[in-house]
């Protein structure tokens, strides 16, 4: 039988082959009236003829219910929506009528589940923060969240992975997770549009996905923990190398003083004050390295004083006092006679001053006079967080200025324009990383201007506590 039959070719078949079943025990008894001659052979064909047309229409009417419980499942297969045939005769024909809508039904529910499965999971895929890709036994990307398109500027189905991330190491880690069924790791760095570096992780799945998913591969970015790193690892160098200079110096006099000057009571007392100087030096640095631990271990909590900053200024000016008058050098105060108050802690916001007045003094304090000055400003800056007014800090020198190349650097822990400079002022070269960690503490902002031979101002914008 061909699959080509037509349907009423099957349907006829189906009609001959059931209805002959039936008609087999009559004709075996009109065969044995036959072999009795209790019939003639024309009487014995006649009844049996008679018998196969009976039992044919018989049949033929609880055929058609399951003619068309057949098409009804067959059409099934394509379409879940086909609706159910009518039954007419067979009781049988209406209770697999019954079950097939129960499975129909069932089916569609399953269907469905898997419909909401796969958005769900599609959208899961695109809350994580981190890129993914799913990868069959070939490592083409089967799917890719919407992380991965956006860091791989591209739709990325049905690619190599060879063609998306085109390092070797990862294509070596896809290939060993897939070979050896187990997970692995690598990191490589991207270059364009900037240099970012990534971690990734490779893991072969237990079970087979349907689709073809054979391996994950997750991405993490890894770019600011390395510069992290990095920096702790400066930080470490310089602070250490920061110290040992000084110590240095004041173990060199030690010796001195023990050996070559021990009865030269003038050099004695030259010597005596170097060590002094450098052991000074290695205070103030120690001072400034535990501020800024302590403000870096705070600087999520934000402060909630209410700041009167003219008080700020002045008491600044109070401690500033004599080393200005060293440098010859005037303060001068500008804050109107009513100022809404900062928020911010008092003490920080002291420090914040204290260091850009001193800078002021020792950078620019012998080109004219140091100002501070407090102001209420319409708009904030676009580094500080929010919108609407603020207050504004602002010292300004006429001192050598500060060139343009060097801005951006200037609050990095021990960036210094001219290190040994700032160091026979008694710098340590983190005055201003101390003002930049307050500032972001405040959820401020420093903004820094200069002019090589005219001076510098800077401006730290602070937000305003509610009255
Ligand atoms: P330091 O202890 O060296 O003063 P800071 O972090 O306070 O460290 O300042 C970093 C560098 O910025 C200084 O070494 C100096 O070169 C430069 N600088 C800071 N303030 C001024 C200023 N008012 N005028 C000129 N240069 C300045």
């Amino acid at each position: 039988m061909s699959d080509q039959d037509s349907l009423p070719a099957k349907s006829a078949r189906r009609l001959l082959a059931w209805s002959l079943g039936p008609c087999v025990p009559a004709w075996a008894v009109l065969l044995a009236l036959y072999g009795l001659e209790r019939l003639t052979w024309v009487e014995a064909l006649v009844s049996a003829a008679l018998v196969f047309v009976l039992m044919a229409v018989l049949v033929f009417a609880r055929l058609a219910d399951f003619e068309r419980l057949i098409r009804y499942a067959e059409a099934l297969f394509n379409n879940p929506e086909t609706p159910a045939p009518p039954i007419f005769t067979s009781a049988t024909a209406q209770r697999l009528l019954t079950a097939l809508n129960a499975l129909r039904r069932l089916w569609t529910e399953r269907r469905d589940e898997a419909q909401v499965l796969a958005r769900s999971r599609q959208d899961i895929l695109d809350c994580l923060p981190d890129p993914l890709l799913l990868l069959d036994k070939q490592r083409r990307v089967i799917e890719a969240n919407q992380a991965a398109q956006i860091l791989l500027e591209r739709g990325l189905t049905g690619l190599d992975l060879a063609s998306v991330i085109r390092d070797p190491k990862v294509l070596e880690a896809a290939d060993a997770a897939l070979r050896e069924d187990r997970r692995t790791e690598t990191q490589f760095t991207l270059t364009t549009p900037v240099e970012r570096t990534f971690g990734a992780l490779l893991v072969p799945l237990k079970t087979p996905v349907k689709d073809g998913t054979a391996l994950i591969l997750a991405l993490q970015e890894q770019t600011e923990r390395l510069k992290m790193d990095r920096m702790r690892a400066d930080f470490v160098a310089n602070a250490s190398h920061e110290l040992r200079t000084p110590l240095t110096a004041v173990l060199g006099f030690i010796e001195t003083l023990r050996g070559a000057a021990k009865d030269d009571a003038e050099a004695r007392e030259q010597f005596l004050d170097i060590m002094l100087k450098q052991a000074t030096r290695m205070t103030r640095l120690i001072d400034d390295l535990l501020s800024l631990s302590r403000i870096e271990m705070r600087e999520h909590a934000r402060p909630t004083e209410a700041v009167d900053l003219g008080n700020v200024l002045r008491g600044t000016a109070d401690l500033l006092d004599t080393q200005a008058k060293q440098k010859r050098c005037e303060i001068r105060i500008d804050v109107p006679a009513t100022l809404p108050r900062a928020i911010g802690d008092a003490s920080e916001l002291g420090q914040v001053v204290f260091n850009l007045a001193a800078n002021a003094i020792k950078y620019g304090g012998e080109g004219g006079p140091v100002e501070l000055s407090a102001a209420l400003v319409p708009v904030r800056p676009l580094s500080m967080p929010g919108q609407g007014p603020c207050l504004k800090i602002a010292v300004r020198d006429y001192g050598e200025g500060i060139a343009k190349e060097h801005l951006p650097r200037l609050t990095e822990r021990f960036y210094r324009v001219d290190t040994a400079r700032s160091r026979e002022l008694g710098g340590t070269g983190l005055g201003l990383a101390i003002v930049k960690h307050i500032t972001n503490r405040h959820r401020g902002a420093l903004v820094i201007e200069s002019e090589v031979g005219k001076g510098s101002t800077f401006s730290v914008y602070l937000p305003i506590a509610s009255s």
